[in-house]
C-alpha cells in the first residue's frame, strides 16, 4: 500500500493551489457578497488547462487521472466553494456524460469546446416533481423526423443561465414504467423553444448560479442522443458516482479552508492573557476537525483510485461524499465556534464555508440518498 501522491498528482496539486491563491481567493467574499458568477477566472481555468482536467488530450483535455481532478476540485474549493461546485458540475455533470457515453462525433463537436473552457457545461436532472426520486422525471423528448422534440422542467440545475451545453434527462418512451425509457440528449442553449427561469436566491454558493430551465417544443437533431435510447437511467448513476467524488473533494477543500482558518485564529486570538489555542477545548475542536477530514480525505481519494483502475466505486463515492460532507460540516462548525462573535459577523469567511459546505449534504442525492446507497451495496439488493 502507499500513500503518496504521484509526482503528476503533486504537481496538479501545487499548480492548482497557487493559482486559486492568487485569482480565486482573493474575490472568493465579493463574489458571494455580489451574487457574480466570476466568469474572468473560469476564462483563466481554462488556459490554465484544467476546464477538462480528466479527458484525454485529443479531446481538449489535460488526460489527468481522477485522483488528479479530485485534488483540482479540492484545492479550488479550499478558496471558494462557489468556484468549486461550478467547476465540478462543469467536468462531472456537464462534460462527462459526453466522455462516458459520446459518439467519436459528438466528443469532438461537444466535448472539446467544454475540455477547453470555451463554453459551460450543465446537466439537467432535478425537476420540480423528481428530485432524489430521478426515475419519475416528467420531461419527455420526442423524435419527429431527424429531430427530438422535448418538453419540461428542470430545476436547481447549477450553471444553468449560462451553460452552452445542458445535458438533459428525458423520457423518450413514456409507456415505459418508473425509470425505464429515459433517454440523455445533449441541448445546446441557443435552441429555439429552450429558457432559463429563475435563478435562485440561495443560502450559500452565491457566485455559482442555480436556476430553471424551460423546453417548450424545443428542437434538437436526432444524433444529439447520448448513447442507446432507453439506457439514459443507468447512464445517469454512472455519472452521479463519478459526480460524488466530486461533491466529497468540494467538502474536502471547505472542510480544511475552516480548519486552516481555525488554526491561524486560535493562535491570534487571546483571552485570559493567552492565545485561545492554549485551552483545551479549542485544541479538542481543532483535533476532532483534523482527523476527520483526515479520514475523509482517504475515502475521497479511494474512491477516486478505483474509478482510475477501472473498479467498481459506488459504495465509496457514496461513503466519501456522506463522510466528508459531515466532516466538514464538523470543521465548519468547530471554526465558527472558535471566531465565536466574529465568526458569526461577515467580516470572517467561516460563515461562508458554513453556508457553502451545506450544499454537500444535498446535492447529487442527499445524505439519506447516500445511506440508501451504501446500505444497497452493503446488504445486496432487497
Ligand atoms: C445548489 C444546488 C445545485 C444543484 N445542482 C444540480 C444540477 O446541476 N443538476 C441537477 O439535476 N440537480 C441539481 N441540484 C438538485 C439536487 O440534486 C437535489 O436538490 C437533490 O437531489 C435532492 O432533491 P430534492 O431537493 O428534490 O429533495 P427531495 O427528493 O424532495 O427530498 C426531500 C427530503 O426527503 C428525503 N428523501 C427523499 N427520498 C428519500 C428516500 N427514499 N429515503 C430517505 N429519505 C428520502 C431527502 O433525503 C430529503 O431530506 C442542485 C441543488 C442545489 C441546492
Amino acid at each position: 500500500m502507499d500513500f503518496q501522491l504521484s509526482e503528476e498528482q503533486r504537481m496538479i496539486r501545487e499548480m492548482v493551489r497557487d493559482f486559486a491563491e492568487n485569482e480565486i481567493m482573493p474575490i472568493a467574499s465579493e463574489i458571494d457578497r455580489e451574487g457574480r458568477f466570476p466568469f474572468e477566472t473560469f476564462k483563466k481555468m481554462g488556459d490554465l488547462g484544467i476546464m477538462g482536467l480528466p479527458w484525454p488530450e485529443e479531446y481538449g483535455g489535460a488526460g489527468a487521472d481522477t485522483v488528479c481532478y479530485a485534488i483540482a476540485v479540492e484545492e479550488i474549493s479550499r478558496a471558494c466553494g462557489s468556484h468549486g461546485i461550478s467547476y465540478a458540475a462543469h467536468i462531472s455533470l456537464g462534460s462527462s456524460p459526453i466522455y462516458l457515453f459520446g459518439s467519436e462525433e459528438q466528443k469532438r463537436k461537444y466535448l472539446t469546446p467544454l475540455a477547453r473552457g470555451e463554453a459551460i457545461g450543465a446537466l439537467g436532472l432535478t425537476e420540480p416533481e423528481a428530485g432524489s426520486d430521478a426515475g419519475s422525471t416528467k420531461t419527455t423528448a420526442v423524435l419527429d423526423g431527424n429531430e427530438w422534440v422535448i418538453n419540461g422542467a428542470k430545476s436547481l440545475i447549477t450553471n444553468g443561465p449560462l451553460a452552452e451545453t445542458v445535458i438533459t434527462v428525458a423520457k423518450t418512451d413514456p409507456s415505459a414504467p418508473g425509470s425505464h425509457g429515459i433517454s440523455t440528449l445533449i441541448v445546446e442553449t441557443d435552441r429555439p423553444g429552450f429558457s432559463v427561469g429563475k435563478e435562485e436566491d440561495k443560502f450559500g454558493l452565491r457566485g455559482s448560479p442555480t436556476s430553471q430551465l424551460f423546453y417548450e417544443e424545443c428542437r434538437i437533431p436526432k444524433e444529439n442522443l447520448l448513447g442507446k435510447e432507453g439506457e439514459g437511467f443507468g447512464q445517469i448513476l454512472e455519472v452521479l458516482d463519478g459526480g460524488r467524488i466530486s461533491i466529497g473533494a468540494m467538502a474536502l477543500g471547505l472542510g480544511q479552508a475552516a480548519l486552516e482558518a481555525s488554526v491561524k485564529y486560535a493562535k491570534e486570538r487571546h483571552q485570559f492573557g493567552r492565545p485561545i489555542a492554549d485551552f483545551q477545548a479549542v485544541q479538542w475542536m481543532i483535533a476532532d476537525a483534523a482527523t476527520r477530514l483526515e479520514a475523509a480525505r482517504l475515502l475521497v481519494y479511494k474512491s477516486a483510485y478505483l474509478e482510475d483502475q477501472g473498479k467498481k466505486f459506488t459504495k465509496e463515492a457514496a461513503m466519501g461524499k456522506l463522510f466528508a460532507s459531515e466532516a466538514a460540516e464538523l470543521a465548519c462548525f468547530n471554526a465558527m465556534q472558535i471566531y465565536a462573535g466574529y465568526g458569526y459577523t461577515k467580516d470572517y469567511p467561516v460563515e461562508r464555508f458554513y453556508r457553502d459546505n451545506r450544499l454537500t449534504q444535498i446535492g447529487e442525492g442527499t445524505s439519506e440518498i447516500q445511506r440508501l446507497v451504501i446500505a444497497r451495496q452493503v446488504l445486496g439488493a432487497r
